[in-house]
């Protein structure tokens, strides 16, 4: 049987014989552990019947074990250096498609219906090229795609605030637009030795589990996410401050501080302590006082 793709001798032979050089600019930080590999394929709960998509296959040491259990995977690597690699590493793999393209240009929900027709869950995963990683789970997330769950690699620092809850210190915009959308969790720390070549930062997977439905109602969701940013954008001020420089401007200060008694939020309060649901409140009310 042949060697595992992300086995370290055997990715070394790969690199070695195709001339790769890797490039920083495209986030190419290769897995070269089995254990790991494993650890994602089981945290992702892909079956025999399921469809998957994976973003940035490298040389293919995760498609392997995603096409070990899964029904069908389509991977799109944005680098055609690692095309003709994976046409020979993915060989063995039959039921592997690999796409040359970035996968910010590519319309998703277009690929799926026209390739998975035939699965029971779509997952999507990747070991995310760090320099993209917000704007491609955002740009899933926001698309409402009928996924069931996507589970990632990632800088670790990223995932802590995509997981944290109000009052901590990685609580922020980017855990409420995830949250608002999934249920990421935290399910495994990565240590930079079992990439090549080694990232500055240690990484993390994060499995987001898609929500039929979000957990608060909101009537805008665009005005619900402005107010949010808006409630960010310095952080060691209060939500008053915040909100009345980014958001309504001085001029509007009496409706502001009605919206906030209505949600009963004291204004003298930080925006990181505010929760999913207070966000959905306020920008219910503010919404009512300034239109
Ligand atoms: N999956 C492989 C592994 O785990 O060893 C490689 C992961 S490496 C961190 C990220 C991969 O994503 C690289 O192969 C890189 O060329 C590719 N990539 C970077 N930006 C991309 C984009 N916008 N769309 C698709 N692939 C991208």
């Amino acid at each position: 049987m042949a060697r595992d793709i992300a086995a370290p001798g055997r990715t070394k032979e790969i690199l070695e014989h195709h001339g790769f050089s890797f490039k920083k600019s495209l986030g190419q930080n290769f897995l070269i552990d089995r254990n790991i590999l494993e650890k994602i394929v089981l945290t992702s709960k892909a079956g025999a019947e399921d469809g998957v998509i994976e973003i940035g296959p490298g040389i293919g040491g995760l498609t392997e074990h995603f096409a070990k259990a899964a029904k069908q995977v389509e991977a799109f690597e944005i680098d055609g250096r690692l095309l003709p690699v994976l046409e020979e590493t993915m060989a063995p793999c039959k039921n592997v498609r690999i796409w040359n393209e970035d996968i910010l240009n590519v319309d998703i929900r277009r690929v799926l219906s026209e390739n998975f027709k035939n699965v029971q869950d779509i997952i999507v995963t990747g070991n995310l090229p760090y320099y993209v990683t917000t704007p491609i789970i955002m740009n899933l997330l926001e698309q409402r795609l009928p996924i069931s769950r996507m589970v990632f690699m990632m800088q670790k620092e990223v995932a802590e605030r995509l997981a944290a809850e109000p009052g901590s210190k990685d609580y922020g915009s980017l855990s409420i637009a995830a949250q608002y959308f999934a249920d990421p969790v935290k399910t495994m720390v990565v240590p930079k030795t079992v990439f090549i070549p080694k990232p500055n930062v240690d990484s993390a997977v994060v499995r987001f589990e898609i929500r039929d439905t979000p957990p608060v109602e909101v009537e805008d969701e665009a005005f619900f996410f402005r107010v949010i940013k808006a409630a960010f954008a310095q952080r060691r001020k209060t939500i008053w401050n915040n909100l009345q420089h980014n958001l309504t401007g001085r001029d509007r200060r009496e409706e502001l501080a009605a919206a906030l008694q209505e949600a009963g939020i004291d204004s003298g309060r930080r925006g990181e302590t505010l929760t999913m649901q207070e966000f959905a409140r306020l920008s219910t009310f503010l919404k009512r006082h300034l239109h």
